[in-house]
């Protein structure tokens, strides 16, 4: 038996439904369904997704048994709609149009209008008394046959618009705007002239046989899936290149009669804030595309539709009303309105923004149409878009007038969300100084790239730029760590330090001009651009009542739902300062302290224990650090109460907290340091060459610190553990969990929880009180992973540290993979940058296996994950089905991290 190819619709029937997206797309299996639910939709059929993979891999060769299913459903369509294709006396036009599983807006190609020759149009003309519609129609057909089946359609600014140019001529001459406003003999001229163009450009004459058309138009349709927009389209979006597209022919209903016909596209909901009630663009006695083509200005449906047409608007209501109702879910549609009659073109679920999606899946929930379970579904709430609830954004005025006055400048990683505009600072010291003099300052920090010792500048800016570093760079990192607008990789700025200017083309910008960056989006203008506060963070945090808000009424909603259904837990990767807000956006523990992080406010401490060179020495600068640190871990294990804190021992290379860098930033300082420790600038330099490493990320740091230099260690531990018994004295419970960095043998673990433990055991004895406390280990290279089993033995808990283990396992830097990355995600190398979503494949192979032989050993041990990949829902969809406890991500992709957790639970 031969495969079925062709799937017709129309008249109430259809042989497809909304459940045959793979195989008939979008487009096609919703005309489907409207058809079968009774809607007014156009007969026509429905060429399958499997065509246009064997066609794509066939040398564009159709199926044998195509072309009689083709003309058996034509015949069938002729039926329906009582006329028929070609015909001299009662013509039917066919529209053809791609359709892919998933939308893909104007990405693939559509030609209308198809059918038409001299003699049909002869027979238009008699049928419909309007002979500027049957001639506009025409051209319309030879100008999309030429652009799309033969290939003229111009792809660059620069390429030239052979009918576009006939068209302007046409209406100069005439004097007219539009050419709905032009002759029949004019018209007739341009269908002369563009038959002309067309043979002269591509050495054949447009086809006057309807099923020639026809063929030529479905053989474009499916060809447009291998376009190159397409493919960009999809690899953005993760589509598989080898879904294919449907292609859909349907009857042609006509918006250009006269002014009793209209066409539009429309949403049964409005996607920007999510309000109830229809909208959409329409234009009176226009053909399809002219609505999205921006050559006239569409009314508002919800504005004029009813004055204009009160019988279609009255007709679209109730469309729209029986769409909700059968879908579930807000449609975007089109349609055409026919001498008074409504006709549906399409209808797909639509697309919206965050703030919509919140507010439509609780009113949905609300107006009894879903349940709060399939609210929480990924489509409807791409857990990604509660971003945009909780940044700050640029004022959509403001942009568009920076936009339209040329000021943006580059594009870069998108790296922290938000918006941030401020005065250029080059420095993390003049960012603090500048901060210092007047704390309402607006700074952007912009730099080749940061390094931790830039912190304490990057706290005080609002938004911070680099022209090098991916998305897990340092920069980007610490400004999701922050909840920092983080603009990085842009390698079209030229910074010069020296000089005090970033560069890029012609434009030289000064410290102190200002800039301003789209944490969404990458983009950079020069110039302010005013920005306006997430409300729903500022009811989060408590500086606004949520009353005043039905947006965060929505979004505790929801988020109530999510906290329902998840079971996944959700940490916060988080130092003390930014405890209380993890907790008010809806941390149930901290998953990772980055003790360095402290450290960064006590350079003159850490500088002299690294400067000494007995144990004794080193622990008398230990012992300064000692205090700092048990205030921090008080402070901390307070805010988190109960909750578990995750506290990890020093990692980063000693180098980080002195270089050749730092000497070289600071001319001063090596002479500085001289003198506080009473060594001569050699001594300096010759210990900065000391630290120096080639790999430093591969180097002497993790848990190798800590095991040459155990009193490091003992004092983190102890700082720890006195912070709690202390609480503890006072009546505060807490739940400290001290984790070991970069462990790859259990060799290297058992030394330092043995320290641990020793320390533990001296701090409960001098105290008089006892905590409970864990001690486990990152799991953040590949030979941890394989040997969890034994790993597990004695540690305690897991904690996947996905950025070190992703850079060990591909042996690829976190920190160098720039150059290269954009190429690998552009030519489908990589499905995705590795830094940012779990490779599931390799890493998450790892993954696995440390979670089973984890498991195997230790059947309660708890698991979770650290790096930053905490924080991206597709990462935490296979963190939940690899049966992780917990994800920790940085305090503002909590709500983010909360949601997607709900998605897997949901939907798997
Ligand atoms: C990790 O490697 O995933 C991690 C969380 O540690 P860091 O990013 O601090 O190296
Ligand atoms: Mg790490």
């Amino acid at each position: 038996m031969s495969r079925k190819c062709v799937y017709s619709f129309g008249d109430g029937q259809a042989d497809g439904d909304a459940g045959m997206k793979p195989l008939l797309g979008g487009k096609g299996a919703n005309l489907a369904e409207m058809s079968r639910i009774g809607l007014p939709v156009p007969a026509g059929f429905t060429i399958t997704t499997e065509v246009s993979t064997y066609f794509q891999s066939n040398d564009r060769q159709y199926p044998p048994e195509l072309k009689s299913q083709v003309e058996e459903a034509l015949a069938k369509v002729e039926a329906t709609m009582g006329a028929k294709f070609g015909d001299s006396e009662n013509p039917l036009l066919f529209s053809c149009r791609s359709g892919a599983r998933e939308s893909m807006p104007g990405m693939m190609d559509t030609v209308l209008n198809i059918g038409l020759n001299e003699t049909v149009v002869s027979a238009l003309i008699r049928q419909s008394g309007n002979e500027h519609f049957a001639l506009d129609s025409y051209r319309r057909l030879i100008q999309m046959y030429g652009d799309v089946v033969l290939g003229l359609k111009p792809e660059k600014k620069t390429d030239p618009d052979h009918f576009e140019d006939i068209l302007d001529k046409a209406r100069d001459k005439a004097g007219v705007e539009h050419e709905k406003d032009l002759s029949a003999d004019a018209l007739r001229n341009i269908v002369t002239q563009f038959k002309a163009v067309l043979r002269e450009h591509t050495k054949v004459d447009f086809p006057d046989d309807p099923m020639q058309q026809l063929w030529g138009c479905i053989g474009a349709v499916f060809g447009s899936w291998m376009n190159d927009r397409a493919m960009v389209y999809r690899r953005q979006y993760g589509i598989p290149h080898d879904w294919g597209t449907a292609t859909n022919v349907q009857a042609m209903v006509f918006g250009n009669l006269g002014d009793d016909c209209a066409t539009g596209v429309g949403l049964t909901r409005n996607c920007s804030d999510g309000t109830p009630g229809f909208c959409g663009d329409y234009l009176i006695n226009a053909q399809g595309e002219d609505v999205v083509a921006g050559t006239r200005t569409p009314k508002r449906v919800e504005q004029t539709l009813a004055q204009d047409a009160p019988e279609a608007h009255a007709q679209l209501d109730n469309i729209g009303k029986t769409l909700e109702q059968h879908y579930k879910d807000v449609q975007d549609i089109e349609f055409t309105v026919q001498r008074g009659k409504v006709w549906m073109l399409q209808t797909r679920n639509a697309k919206r923004t965050g703030f919509a999606a919140v507010r439509i899946a609780v009113d949905l929930v609300n107006e009894g149409l879903i349940d709060a379970k399939t609210a929480l579904e990924k489509r409807r709430v791409p857990a990604d878009d509660l971003n945009q609830l909780l940044q700050p954004i640029f004022d959509p005025a403001a942009k568009s007038a920076a936009e339209a006055e040329n000021r943006l400048l580059a594009k870069g990683i998108n790296a922290g969300p938000g918006a941030a505009t401020g005065r250029i600072v080059f420095h993390a010291s003049d960012a603090e100084e500048q901060y210092n003099a007047d704390n309402n300052i607006q700074l952007i920090l912009v730099r080749s790239e940061t390094s931790p010792e830039d912190l304490r500048g990057m706290k005080v800016a609002k938004g911070i730029l680099t022209a090098f570093g991916g998305a897990s760079s340092h920069a980007a990192l610490v400004s999701r760590q922050m909840g920092k607008t983080c603009v990085c990789g842009c390698s079209a700025l030229n910074i010069d330090y020296r000089a005090g200017t970033v560069t890029v083309g012609d434009t030289v910008l000064k410290e102190g001009d200002w800039i301003s960056v789209d944490g969404f989006s990458g983009e950079v203008f020069h110039g302010r651009i005013d920005t306006s506060d997430s409300g729903v963070m500022e009811v989060l945090t408590g500086k606004k009542s949520a009353e005043d808000s039905e947006t965060c009424q929505r979004f505790a909603q929801l988020m109530s739902w999510a906290d329902e259904y998840r079971t996944l837990a959700v940490r916060a990767n988080t130092e003390s300062h930014d405890a209380e807000v993890s907790v008010q956006l809806g941390a149930e523990g901290v998953g990772l302290c980055r003790t360095e992080h402290m450290f960064f406010d006590h350079l003159d401490e850490i500088r002299e224990m690294i400067f000494a060179t007995e144990k004794a020495d080193r622990e008398k600068a230990l012992g300064k650090l000692l205090n700092f640190q048990r205030d921090d871990f008080t402070h901390l294990l307070k805010t988190m109460g109960d909750r578990p804190v995750t506290i990890r021992l020093l990692d980063p290379p000693l180098h980080e907290f002195l270089s050749e860098h730092h000497l070289h930033e600071d001319p001063k300082l090596a002479g500085k340091l001289a003198a506080t420790f009473g060594v001569t600038e050699d001594d300096v330099k010759r210990r900065v060459e000391e630290l120096a490493e080639s790999n430093p990320m591969l180097g002497h740091r993790g848990c190798r610190l800590g095991i040459v230099y155990p009193e490091i260690t003992a004092m983190q531990a102890r700082a720890i553990l006195e912070a709690a018994c202390g609480l503890k004295q006072e009546g505060i419970s807490c739940n400290p969990e001290i984790m070991i960095p970069l462990a790859g043998f259990k060799t290297e673990f058992d030394n330092q929880a043995g320290i641990v433990r020793e320390t533990a055991a001296r701090v409960f004895e001098e105290q008089g009180v006892e905590v409970d406390f864990l001690v486990g280990t990152m799991i953040e290279v590949p030979r941890a992973a394989l040997t969890a089993g034994e790993i597990a033995e004695t540690a305690e808990f897991f904690s996947f540290g996905t950025n070190d283990l992703t850079q060990t396992a591909l042996g690829m830097s976190r920190d160098d993979y720039k150059g290269f990355i954009g190429y690998y995600m552009e030519n489908d190398i990589v499905p995705a940058d590795p830094f940012q979503t779990v490779d599931q494949t390799g890493v998450g192979r790892l993954m696995k296996l440390g979670v089973d032989d984890g498991r195997a050993t230790r059947s309660d041990l708890k698991i979770g994950i650290c790096g930053e990949h905490g924080g991206d829902p597709k990462s935490v969809y296979f963190c939940h089905e690899v049966g992780l406890n917990y994800v920790s991500c940085s305090p503002r992709r909590i709500p983010i991290a909360r949601l997607a957790a709900a998605q897997a639970a949901v939907e798997s």
